[in-house]
């Protein structure tokens, strides 16, 4: 006998049907002899609604109350599946994040998962119920309620299997696993039967919405078995594991767009030495992330410095930078929004060289400008007018062959 997560996303509890066909699917696990831990979000697209409706009450909500109103969404689903389990004979709990023990930092909105007391919920699979957990939520040590960020219920599954030391996480979604591109977009895109955690971190990070990317660094961190599939069609998923070993000699595995990318210019930076660290340091105190980083000179010596964030943290960081203007040092600020960021990523390439001057090419030769770019051992991304984001994926996709499986992918030496 063993011990299953499984994790139900949005789509797939979006109406009364699909909670009880995921109530199925958790039965059918049970039924195998196996303890079962289900976390699930809200329902359809009942986080988005909520979060229309704080814009309604204010322009710019309390981070508190938001998090206080969005962890209402898990907790209507955590009830009604409890309710179908229990009405079919299975002895069933809900259970809310902190009555899970999923402990976390004292941050509202994206706050990540510092410790997992699991004892009520092995008290629970011990009496031999299923338990049912609502994703997304957490308490922080002053016991206020957190949230993990948007798609966190992933991660609230991951971290509970690692914690339980689950046998397998299967995260059941609207897709039938993890595909080349997202195949809502990219028509060609094809399902991969593994990906290696590294990839896949890359992948979660630039933008592949299917998992939440600290989702993925928890499986890579706790060795915890992966698994992403479909909760309507009963097909094999994706595996989501350290070795990969199907079709290996694939430089690139695939391709990975975001779309609301901001280009920030801090302009005219005083002091060579300390002013990209003093910029920098303010800005990740403050919990703005930042991505791309270019540093200039100009003629006149001073330092001029673009770098790419979210849309969502443009307003925060803005402020944060004119609050300290005076002791950053700097003349003033720009940024330039309608961008997106084209990823291409694969462990093939850390020992293929040329995959990035592919790229770049394959983009010149569609009429993509690209504005900004950067490179790690098995990624490449490049910053574009977000109306040419589709294009570029689409581009990429066929330039490195992801839409033919088995292939060995060629790379022109540069
Ligand atoms: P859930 O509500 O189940 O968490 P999400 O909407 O968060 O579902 O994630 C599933 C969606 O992720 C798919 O519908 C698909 O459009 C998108 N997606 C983005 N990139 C990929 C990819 N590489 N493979 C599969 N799906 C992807
Ligand atoms: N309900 C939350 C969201 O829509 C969390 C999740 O679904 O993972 O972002
Ligand atoms: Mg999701």
């Amino acid at each position: 006998m063993g011990l299953i997560v499984q994790k139900f996303g949005g789509t797939s509890v979006g109406d009364m049907e699909r909670i009880k066909n995921a109530a199925l699917r958790v039965i059918e696990e049970k039924n195998r002899g196996n303890d079962v831990v289900v976390v699930v979000s809200a329902m359809g697209k009942t986080t988005d609604g909520l979060v229309d409706l704080a814009y309604q009450a204010s322009a710019k909500p309390s981070k508190r109350e938001m998090d206080m109103l969005l962890t209402t969404g898990e907790q209507i689903t955590i009830s009604l599946l409890t309710m179908v389990l229990l009405e079919s004979g299975y002895n069933a709990v809900s259970m809310t994040g902190w009555q899970a023990g999923i402990e976390t930092e004292d941050i509202h909105g994206n706050a990540r998962i510092t410790n997992i007391n699991s004892d009520r919920v092995q008290q629970n699979l011990r009496d031999n119920r299923i338990v049912v957990v609502a994703g997304f939520q957490g308490m922080a040590e002053s016991r206020e309620i957190t949230t993990l960020g948007r798609g966190g219920s992933d991660t609230t599954a991951v971290a509970l299997a690692a914690a339980l030391n689950a046998d397998r996480c299967d995260i059941y979604t609207d897709v039938n696993g993890v595909y080349t591109s997202d195949p809502r977009y990219v028509k060609n895109a094809r399902k991969l039967s593994s990906v290696a955690y590294d990839e896949m971190l890359e992948l979660a990070n630039l933008g592949a919405g299917v998992l939440h990317p600290r989702a993925v660094e928890f499986a890579k961190n706790h060795g915890v078995p992966l698994v992403v599939r479909s909760s309507m069609e009963k097909q094999e998923g994706t595996m989501i594991e350290e070795e990969v070993s199907m079709e290996t000699g694939l430089i690139v595995r695939g391709v990975a767009f975001e779309e609301e990318i901001i280009r920030m210019t801090v302009i005219g930076l005083e002091n060579e030495i300390t002013g990209l660290s003093s910029i920098f340091t303010t800005l990740a105190k403050n919990h703005i992330n930042v991505d791309i980083i270019i540093q200039s000179k100009t003629e006149t010596g001073s330092i001029n410095l673009s770098f790419s964030i979210k849309r969502e943290s443009l307003e925060d960081a803005v402020e944060v930078l004119q609050n300290n203007r005076g002791q950053l040092g700097f003349s003033s600020i720009e940024h330039e929004s309608g961008l997106a960021k084209v990823s291409i990523v694969g462990s093939g390439m850390i020992s293929n060289p040329g995959v990035a001057a592919q790229m770049f090419e394959a983009l010149a030769n569609n009429q993509i400008p690209i504005k900004m770019v950067s490179t790690s051992e098995i990624k490449v991304s490049a910053v574009v007018d977000e109306a040419k984001m589709l294009k570029a994926a689409e581009v990429l996709h066929t330039e490195f062959n992801l839409d033919k499986a088995q292939e060995p992918q060629k790379v022109s030496a540069k």
